[in-house]
């Protein structure tokens, strides 16, 4: 039995090369991927975005931040604080706390 087969989510990564408003709310911001906000908002600041499919808000901070991560520069929670996810974002922090 899974709850997660259908849990994904593709969204986009923003960032780190927003205007200082956006940096207010975080480093990196992720939204889902066909969002109109997108280009609404970040309209110079695409050349860095970048998408991909995840189940959590956990799996995007170890994607963005497997480097940092890995090599002990950041922890896993302040990864997380520097990353805003849009409300547009539906994924459970991790797969393991997902409950309804
Ligand atoms: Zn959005």
């Amino acid at each position: 039995m899974s709850t997660y087969d259908t849990g994904w989510q593709l969204v986009t990564l923003i960032g780190p090369n927003l205007t200082l408003a956006q940096q207010a709310k975080g480093a990196v911001h992720v939204h889902k991927q066909d969002c109109g906000d997108i280009k609404r908002q970040y309209r110079h600041s695409l050349s860095n975005a970048w998408s991909m499919v995840a189940v959590s808000k956990r799996d995007v901070v170890n994607a963005e931040y497997a480097d940092h991560i890995r090599e002990g520069s950041m922890t896993e929670e302040e990864a997380f604080d520097d990353i805003w996810f849009a409300p547009c974002v539906t994924l459970p922090t991790s797969q393991e706390s997902q409950v309804k």
